[in-house]
């Protein structure tokens, strides 16, 4: 089966280098990577990981960091990559809708063929989802055609490096009922957020939103992927692993198990195929 994992994380090569010093200037980034055992990798580790595993194509998202060269280093490398391995890697790259010319670095990765931006964590970069930046990022997105991946933590059980700073699902829900023609991907399940999917108004304001199912099985029990497949539809749930968080083969594996190969099939890899080819229409 086509398996595409919609939830990676690389950085530039120089950024596994600097790490400690990175550190001291991002304090999101501080708060995730700073223990020299939470892994990071490139697009080379992610690539070979990938043909090792059978992943035909990986969604490879940035990091909200704080400063304009941080971001730039990382998009360029994720940028390149895509471009040098066409087709294997879909790049979402990452903005700070507060610098000054965002939104010219944000177009011009775009015509670069990065395919949206991601990983977005609004509150740790200091801006208001459903303020000005928030609204703007959406107008970009939908003159462009690209897709917004978010992190969404649930408001309630235990915490973990990074669990706060993404959006709240309330929140998510606002911005994408204000944007219905942008694609949103609510990542590690949508922190709660598909429950409220069986309210048929709600479900009727979110005809853009998927749900990727990165790190799940580090937050959530075995039955919730059926249960979010339930919930959102079959067509709306996207597999993401968070490599190098955990390793691809082993989720998709799990996932096979949980939902059998039909609808793994469209959650593992269908979807997004369908996904991201429809955002190059748009
Ligand atoms: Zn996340």
């Amino acid at each position: 089966m086509t398996v595409v994992d919609a939830h990676t994380h690389a950085f530039a090569p120089e950024q596994l280098a600097t790490r400690s010093a990175i550190c001291a200037r991002d304090p999101a980034f501080a708060e995730i990577y700073g223990d020299p055992k939470a892994a990071l990798a490139t697009p080379a580790h992610l690539l070979t990981v990938m043909a090792a595993e059978d992943v035909d194509r990986a969604v490879v998202v940035g990091f909200a960091f704080a400063h304009a060269d941080d971001l730039a280093l990382q998009n360029a490398a994720l940028c390149a990559a895509a471009e040098e391995n066409a087709g294997r890697l879909l790049p979402l790259v990452s903005v700070n809708p507060q610098l000054p010319e965002w939104k010219e670095t944000a177009v011009a990765l775009l015509e670069r063929g990065a395919r949206g931006f991601g990983e977005l964590r609004p509150h740790n970069q200091g801006w208001d989802p459903l303020g000005p930046h928030g609204h703007a990022l959406c107008d970009v997105a939908e003159a462009h055609g690209a897709i917004l991946l978010w992190h969404v933590s649930e408001p309630l059980g235990h915490a973990y490096p990074g669990k706060a700073g993404g959006i709240e699902p309330i929140e998510l829900y606002a911005l994408a009922a204000s944007h219905p023609r942008v694609p949103m991907i609510a990542a590690h399940m949508g922190g709660g957020l598909a429950i409220h999917l069986q309210m048929p108004e709600i479900r009727a304001a979110l005809p853009g939103l998927y749900f990727d199912t990165a790190a799940f099985s580090l937050l959530y029990d075995d039955s919730s992927v059926a249960r979010l497949v339930g919930l959102a539809g079959v067509g709306r749930v996207l597999f993401g692993s968070d490599y190098p968080l955990l390793s691809p083969r082993r989720q998709v594996q799990r996932i096979r198990a949980l939902l059998g190969d039909e609808v793994a099939q469209a959650v593992c890899g269908d979807n997004a195929v369908t996904l991201f080819s429809d955002a190059d229409d748009r």
